[in-house]
């Protein structure tokens, strides 16, 4: 399935009954914005704001900050673009903000620190809101939720937000679509509260597997653990999306889950709304989807359901996908 990819840079991802699937991209540099657009993604399903913070030796203010996000919001517009607020903490470091933790994987990190530091949040999303002026193709993610507080809290800011800059009035603002990011497991319990303070839910993936199982997601002495075809992880993610769609809300994957081929016709078989994976998966997935059926990839996924083990279900998968060639 990896020949002739070029081939599928300007096709749609529809499968050959007729099916579409949104495919977006995971962009942090400018230097991915090139690639993707070249390879066909419809939007950006996550924009890791972090990553531009850790090139820099301090904080970056609100007007470069602004500079930085409307190259993005630019560069795709009208297409959407999900700027994640900061994510940093866990296993993403800032050298002038460091964390000393013992746990770091259950400590201070994402949604967490930007909550107790309001001034950096505000001025984010500030910058953020500035950026998307006369686009309005901005929507803003949430990490590493826990609780329905920490979303109104957010939420509460960056209406705030609006407020300040629509007072100010230099620059015209609009409210963007809030997202939540599932990758605490008890958000999956919760699924349904959340999905009504949010506009969408996207789930991370990475991070879920990670928490769901247990499992560091860079400690290659457990990487054998580490299975997004894991019997759990897959009815954890298709509790979401039946859930979501139960409250009416949309829901995408953006973690690397959706950048796999074998596991990307069983979230499209789920019902996502959209997959979002790095640029260079972009064309894999797309060739993959327009040689699967939709009937097949759901006939798929109702028997991989009914496996108990990671293996099995990804010998199942690996061999429809061959015999589809
Ligand atoms: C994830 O956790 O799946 C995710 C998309 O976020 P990150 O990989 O940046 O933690
Ligand atoms: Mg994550």
């Amino acid at each position: 399935l990896v020949a002739g990819l070029d081939a599928y840079k300007q096709r749609d991802a529809m499968t050959p009954d007729g099916r579409r699937v949104a495919l977006h991209v995971n962009t942090g540099l400018m230097a991915d914005v090139a690639r993707a657009k070249d390879r066909g993604a419809e939007g950006v399903g996550l924009y890791r704001s972090e990553i531009p913070f850790m090139l820099r030796e301090r904080f970056p203010g609100e007007e470069e900050q602004r500079q930085i996000y409307r190259q993005q919001l630019e560069a795709f517009a009208p297409r959407p673009v999900t700027m994640r607020t900061l994510d940093i903490g866990g296993d993403k470091d800032l050298p002038y903000f460091p964390i000393e933790e013992d746990n770091p994987a259950l400590g201070w990190r994402g949604i967490r620190i930007t909550l107790d530091h309001p001034e950096i949040f505000m001025v984010q999303v500030r910058a953020m809101l500035k950026a998307a002026s006369g686009l309005n193709n901005l929507q803003i993610l949430l990490p590493m939720v826990t609780t329905v507080s920490e979303v109104e809290d957010a939420v509460a800011l960056i209406h705030r937000a609006v407020a300040e800059l629509q007072e100010e009035n230099e620059f015209e603002v609009t409210l963007p679509r809030i997202g939540v990011m599932i990758e605490v497991p008890a958000t999956i319990i919760q699924i349904a509260d959340l999905a009504r303070h949010a506009d969408f839910v996207s789930i991370g993936s990475n991070d879920l597997t990670q928490y769901l199982l247990a499992v560091d997601r860079n400690n290659a002495r457990v990487a054998g653990l580490y299975s997004q075809y894991h019997p759990a992880v897959l009815r954890a993610v298709r509790y979401v999306v039946s859930e979501v769609h139960r409250a009416g809300k949309t829901v995408s994957i953006c973690g690397e889950m959706a950048g796999d081929p074998g596991t990307a016709i069983l979230l499209m078989a789920m019902g996502f709304d959209m997959l979002s994976m790095s640029a260079s998966n972009l064309l894999k997935v797309r060739k993959t989807i327009c040689h699967v059926p939709m009937e097949r990839a759901e006939a798929l996924l109702n028997r991989v359901l009914a496996f108990d083990k990671p293996e099995t279900v990804r010998a199942e998968v690996e061999a429809e996908l061959s015999e589809l060639g």
